[in-house]
């Protein structure tokens, strides 16, 4: 934590209060003083349709052509939403039914859910005691969205009962959102909402990078990301001290992952950076050049070094005009991006070395960027984060009581469910392949055919018959069972402690 404390800059604790929410830009929800939906936010009675007991047939489902309908919706939350493994991680081994001795047995029911009823009516403060209460109100509202809230002093559901300054958010997973839109003056290939393979890399490279600073610099273990359903992905870090961050922990966690503010005067670029870089820059460095020149510079890729016009807006970034100048001509003879980006950094190295000699260096300050002193050395760190640094929204991370669509809901516009992402296996994870509602009724169909004659296969769990499967193993792998583990650890410990102040060994 010595890094965190030494870059965090702590921001201010920002206040709860009871407000109507809308979405937000980016489709994220937020609590705001707009009162534009204050009507529907609060309509916890309201119409609803009826519950479905019965098993929802995929030839009910699947009556329409569309990746998603509100049948499919049906037949999801009726046979494919895994109720159980998420209850289980969201309440940390505080199981209702469970007598034992510290067991917090109403943990879950003070977490908030909300939902968003046909694209524009948002029902907050929903709060359940146990599973089969989450699934009965799910099958029953048939939410479009599912937010994830905090765990509050009492059950949301409740919230009106006590005055205002006695419900507050207690705890709730640190969260990271990372957004393609964000990374919209990088993309050549797409913009707004629609993404391609060429700019999903920017998500791969912060899943490594955010990854991979949670773990190494603040030693967190339980992470789980997850796929937006669209264009972006999520991140959820459910360690026991990451879940009691205040608001100011949150803000020093996110502002420590994120690059220091950008010099205007430096052209666009992330001019912040200064010598020498802090070590989880230049590890994110190393992570982020190799997919940099892979995925990004060439053709494959954003074509930054592909074209005349590309090489030139990059070189006029750098700090020597006559270097610039002399890489321009180069540019032109070779034929590759690749082969020109080792030539750029060979060159600056050069230069840089020699600014070095007679520790000319120390005196200069910097060449045109001004940027300070080693304005070459830090050239290229600047380029490959102008492109490829994790881009968070840190109004989603700073505050306990944001919510977060939750894993496995299912994005309406392209049917697709948000399933966890293997942070080991990101390289290989697509967006593309995502299951859509429509394909997961065609994988059930498929499995009850080649298992007709076998009763208990057919019995299996639909979310067992269909790629969910490996989806919800991963939430089990990520968070599920190693917080049981460790609950498990914690409760035995607290009965031995209780025994020797007993003296009952
Ligand atoms: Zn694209």
């Amino acid at each position: 934590m010595s890094f965190l404390l030494f870059r965090a800059s702590f921001l201010s604790r920002s206040s709860f209060s009871n407000r109507p929410i809308h979405l937000n830009a980016k489709n994220t929800l937020c609590t705001s003083t707009c009162g534009r939906l204050s009507a529907a936010g609060n309509r916890e009675n309201m119409e609803i349709a009826p519950s479905n007991t019965n098993k929802v047939s995929v030839a009910a489902a699947a009556i329409n052509d569309q990746e998603f309908s509100p049948e499919l919706l049906r037949f999801f939350y009726n046979r494919l939403f895994p109720y159980q493994p998420m209850f289980k991680w969201l309440s940390y081994g505080n199981d209702p039914d469970n007598d034992a001795a510290h067991i917090v047995r109403d943990y879950f029911a003070c977490r908030e859910f909300s939902f968003t009823i046909n694209d524009d009516i948002y029902i907050r403060y929903q709060s359940f005691r146990d599973a089969s209460e989450m699934e009965s109100a799910i099958q029953k509202k048939q939410p479009h969205k599912i937010d994830i809230g905090a765990v509050f002093t009492l059950p949301p559901k409740d919230h009106h009962t006590v005055k205002a300054e006695a419900f507050k958010p207690v705890e709730r997973e640190l969260i990271f959102d990372i957004d393609m839109t964000d990374y919209d003056d990088i993309r050549s290939c797409c913009t707004g909402a629609k993404i391609c393979p060429k700019c999903w890399v920017f998500m791969t490279m912060a899943v490594k990078v955010v990854d991979t600073a949670l773990r190494e610099d603040f030693g967190f273990r339980y992470i789980l990301w997850v796929y937006s359903g669209r264009r972006g992905v999520h991140c959820w870090v459910c360690d026991p001290n990451a879940r009691a961050l205040s608001n100011d922990g949150r803000s020093a966690v996110v502002e420590y992952l994120s690059l220091p503010r950008g010099n205007e005067k430096s052209k666009g670029k992330n001019g912040g950076l200064s010598w020498p870089l802090h070590p989880s820059f230049t590890r994110a460095f190393d992570i982020l050049e190799p997919m940099f020149e892979s995925g990004v510079l060439g053709e494959a890729g954003q074509g930054v070094l592909d074209s005349e016009n590309s090489w030139d807006t990059l070189l006029d970034t750098l700090p020597d005009e006559d270097l610039a100048n002399r890489l321009r001509r180069e540019m032109r003879r070779l034929t590759n991006a690749q082969d020109r980006w080792l030539e750029i950094k060979s060159q600056v190295r050069a230069a840089s070395s020699a600014h070095a000699s007679g520790n000319a260096r120390r005196q200069s300050r910097g060449g045109r960027a001004g940027n300070g002193l080693f304005a070459l050395d830090l050239w290229k760190y600047e380029v490959v984060f102008q492109y490829c640094y994790p881009r968070l929204d840190v109004n989603v991370s700073k505050g306990t009581n944001h919510l977060l669509k939750s894993p496995f809901a299912v994005h309406p516009k392209t049917g697709r469910v948000c399933v966890p992402i293997d942070p080991e296996d990101v390289d290989n994870f697509d967006p593309f392949r995502v299951p859509t509602l429509k394909a997961l009724a065609a994988q059930i169909d498929a499995y009850d055919a080649q298992n007709a004659q076998n009763a208990s296969a057919k019995a299996l769990p639909d979310y067992k018959k269909t790629e969910l499967k490996s989806a919800v193993e991963l939430l089990e792998r990520c968070v599920v069972d190693p917080v049981a583990l460790a609950t498990k650890r914690r409760l035995k410990l607290e009965r031995e402690k209780e025994a020797a102040m007993i003296g009952d060994f």
